[in-house]
C-alpha cells in the first residue's frame, strides 16, 4: 500500500500518509533511533520507486472509500526511508495537488543541498526538517549518514530552503539520552533553529523500540529543559512525546485539559492553579495525577513545573 490511514497527527489533524519508498527502507541516514529498524540500503541516490501516475491513483482511490468525516486535512509523505530520495516527489506533489488537499512532506533534511530537492519541496504547503544535531561529531552518532555526506553541507542545504521557503516550515528534533541531549546540544540547536524560523519546533524522544535497543529516550528534567532551551531562544516549541491521539485544547474536562497540556508543554504551577480555578477543580485532580504517574513535577529555575510523565517501558 502507497496510502495508508487517515491517522490522526498532533502536527497535521487528519493524516493520510504516503509512502512513496516502501521495501526495503531505502535511507540516506540509519538514525540509532529509527523505528523502522537498520538501514539496509544507505543511499545518496534519487531514483524511481513508484511513478506519480500510481501514487495519485492509489491515493485518489484511497480517498474515494473515505466518509466525507475522514476527509484527510493533509496528505503526508512519510516514507519507509528518506521521501526525498524518490526522484519523482517534485512531479508527485504537483499531480496531488489536484486533489486540492494540503501537502506535507516530513524530511531528514540530507537531500537539502540539491538544489532539485529544494525546488521540489518549495510546492509542499508543510514541510518539517529534522533537525537532531548542531556538530558534525553528535550528527555521526545520532544519525550515521551514508558516507560522502557531510554535516556542514547539510546545513547549509536546511538554511537556503529554510530562507526561501512559503509555506509552513516546522523542524523536529529527537533526543535519545546521554547521545543529543546534552545542554550543550540542545543550546547548539535551539540556536541553529532560531535562524531558521520555524513556525513550530517539535522536539520529541523514542517512543517505539528504536534501530538501537540500548537508545533510550532522555529524563522528564532534560525534555522540559530542552523546551525551556528552545523557548528563551525565541521558537514556538511543542513537545512530541506519545500522545499524538489525543486532542490538544481546553476540554472543559480539567482531568483531559491537564493531560492533554502537560503532553505539549510543561505547565508552570501559577498557571495550573488559575486553570483549576477556571474549571472550579482544586488541587486533589493534580494529586491524583501525579500518584497515578500520568504527570510529574519538578523544580527549573526556582519555579514548579508539570510535565506528562512518559515513562516508557
Ligand atoms: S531518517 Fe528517518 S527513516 Fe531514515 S533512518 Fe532516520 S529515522 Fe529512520
Amino acid at each position: 500500500m502507497i496510502s495508508f490511514g487517515p491517522v490522526p497527527s498532533r502536527r497535521l489533524g487528519k493524516s493520510l500518509g504516503i509512502n512513496n519508498i516502501i521495501r526495503p527502507k531505502v535511507c540516506t541516514y540509519n538514525c540509532i533511533y529509527c523505528q523502522v529498524g537498520k538501514t539496509m540500503q544507505l543511499s545518496l541516490t534519487r531514483k524511481s520507486f513508484f511513478t506519480p501516475e500510481q501514487i495519485l491513483c492509489e491515493v485518489n482511490g484511497h480517498l474515494e472509500k473515505l466518509t466525507a468525516d475522514d476527509r484527510p486535512d493533509y496528505l503526508t509523505f512519510v516514507s519507509n526511508g528518506e521521501p526525498t530520495l524518490d526522484i519523482n516527489l517534485g512531479l508527485s506533489i504537483e499531480m496531488l495537488k489536484r486533489l486540492d488537499i494540503p501537502i506535507a512532506v516530513i524530511t531528514n533534511s540530507s537531500m537539502l543541498p540539491e538544489p532539485d530537492v529544494r525546488h521540489e519541496l518549495m510546492q509542499a504547503d508543510w514541510v518539517s526538517l529534522k533537525v537532531d544535531a548542531a556538530d558534525a561529531d553528535t550528527w555521526q552518532k545520532v544519525n550515521r549518514p551514508a558516507e560522502g555526506l557531510k554535516f556542514e553541507t547539510v546545513l547549509d542545504g536546511i538554511k537556503l530552503f529554510a530562507g526561501d521557503y512559503r509555506g509552513q516550515l516546522r523542524t523536529e528534533t529527537l533526543l535519545c539520552k546521554g547521545i543529543n541531549d546534552s545542554q550543550e546540544n540542545l543550546r547548539d540547536v535551539a540556536n541553529i533553529i532560531s535562524t531558521l524560523a520555524p513556525g513550530r519546533a517539535y522536539i520529541s524522544i523514542p517512543i517505539r523500540p528504536p534501530s538501537e535497543k540500548s537508545v533510550m529516550p532522555p529524563d522528564v528534567e532534560t525534555v522540559n529543559l530542552a523546551w525551556q532551551i528552545f523557548r528563551e531562544a525565541g521558537i514556538e516549541t511543542e513537545l512530541l512525546t506519545g500522545f499524538e491521539g489525543v486532542d490538544t485544547g481546553f476540554t472543559g474536562n480539567i482531568y483531559e485539559d491537564i493531560l492533554n497540556i502537560t503532553a505539549v508543554h510543561p505547565l508552570r504551577e501559577d498557571t495550573l492553579m488559575e486553570l483549576l480555578i477556571k474549571n472550579g477543580a482544586d488541587f486533589r485532580i493534580v494529586e491524583s495525577l501525579l500518584s497515578q504517574r500520568l504527570i510529574r513535577s519538578y523544580l527549573y529555575q526556582g519555579k514548579k513545573f508539570y510535565l506528562r510523565d512518559f515513562h516508557v517501558k
